[in-house]
């Protein structure tokens, strides 16, 4: 890929992603496949007034190692200087870019309850940190290609044109190949945010989604819970975009009210394996029963990290005819595949939908319907003939989706 678009890419991750603000901390967390761009990165950040920017690596075959060489406990410790950086996080609210790059198969192999016990194990000490840093700073979720990622999206072609494809396939659905990237996301913007705005006035109860393919199911949404989509703004007031790309609009249902079956329409990578032609039953709010052709256990090992992991934490609507579901490419990688088409969120909710929410604890956002959980895992449910019934707090019925697409 050529360096002026790389550039402007950068520029975009920066300015738009993040919105570095002048006199602020960055920290760039990104596998090392593709060293050269993260360095633009580390440059635009700096250009947009970043007094300090940190890097920190990572390499996934050399995480692997440590799964299968350290025990749980060495794998659940955290030691002093772990946790002084989560502090230092609360203090300076550094920006956080995430620069994704992973083989979708990279973990395959590795001990997946040993995985999951580690995070279980090692989150009731980080998550005092991250509440404190809650909807206080600004993030980012990109990716650039790694070899064996572009490999398994595109089998056919040698590394190097798999590596260039990937990038284009990257590029393009985030805006960033052709015209402006920061004027395209103005745009962008712009146009998600008429979407919600419509969606907010109606002022619905719930939403009832029907496909050919078996879905029959109804969520319950929250009152005075809003619907959001591009940019978020930090409790500080700073604009930020937390995807790139993302055409989604999205809420936090009501946790406990989910009644019926979704079939998931799209693999789901979780854990650095893939979990393929799955459904999900919903009773009383929870995932009670589940089926998979592939890694049913791990579904199962999922819905089972704590209370909150059986519970929904996400809608999010997005049109089948979307520019990432019209690539024709699966992505093995959520932040893509989440924007392919309709889906829905196992785990957290997001506070921050919340009117009002800055003045609300997190156990009071908690009564008001956000789900909690050490997870937030999104899954594809959209299909081409999926539709979407809302009811109104005044019970009327009105169509949000027909044929997959907006029915407005
Ligand atoms: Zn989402």
């Amino acid at each position: 890929m050529n360096s002026q678009t790389l550039q402007k890419y950068a520029e975009l991750l920066a300015r738009c992603g993040l919105n570095v603000q002048k006199g602020q901390e960055v920290l760039i967390i990104a596998d090392l496949d593709q060293p050269e761009f993260v360095t633009m990165c580390v440059e635009e950040c700096y250009r947009a007034g970043a007094k300090k920017v940190l890097v920190d690596w990572i390499h996934q075959p050399v995480t692997k190692l440590h799964y299968e060489n350290q025990t749980l406990e060495t794998l659940s410790t955290l030691e002093k200087w772990q946790l002084e950086k989560w502090a230092w996080q609360v203090d300076q609210l550094p920006c956080k870019l995430y620069i994704e790059s992973e083989d979708p198969d990279g973990l395959a192999g590795a001990d997946q309850d040993k995985i999951s016990k580690t995070r279980q194990n090692q989150f009731p000490l980080i998550k005092p940190y991250r509440d404190a840093m809650e909807n206080k700073y600004q993030w980012c979720i990109a990716a650039v290609p790694g070899k064996a990622w572009a490999k398994k999206v595109f089998p056919a072609l040698p590394e190097a044109e798999a590596v260039e494809a990937l990038w284009k396939a990257i590029l393009s659905t985030s805006r960033a190949l052709e015209g402006e990237p920061l004027e395209n996301w103005a745009e962008h913007n712009q146009n998600l945010k008429r979407r919600y705005d419509y969606l907010n006035a109606l002022k619905l109860k719930s939403l009832h989604y029907t496909s050919k393919n078996g879905t029959d199911f109804t969520v319950g949404l929250i009152d005075g819970c809003k619907f959001l989509g591009g940019g978020e703004v930090t409790l500080n007031g700073n604009f930020f975009n937390p995807n790139i790309p993302s055409e989604e609009i999205f809420t936090t249902p009501k946790a406990g009210e989910a009644e019926g079956i979704v079939y998931a329409t799209k693999p789901l990578s979780y854990q650095g394996a893939l979990i393929e032609n799955f459904w999900v039953r919903f009773e009383g709010g929870r995932a009670v029963e589940v089926g998979a052709e592939k890694n049913v256990e791990l579904l199962r090992q999922m819905i089972a990290m704590d209370d909150g992991a059986s519970k929904l934490g996400e809608c999010a609507l997005i049109p089948f005819d979307s520019p990432i579901n019209n690539t024709g490419i699966l992505f093995f990688n959520t932040l893509f595949d989440e924007n392919a088409s309709c889906h829905l969120a196992l785990g957290r909710g997001f506070s921050n939908l919340l009117e009002g929410f800055e003045n609300l604890t997190m156990d009071e956002c908690s009564e008001r319907g956000i789900n909690n959980s050490m997870i937030h895992v999104d899954f594809m449910i959209g299909s081409p003939d999926l539709c979407i019934t809302g009811t109104t707090r005044d019970g009327r019925e009105v169509e949000i989706f027909r044929d997959g697409g907006w029915a407005f």
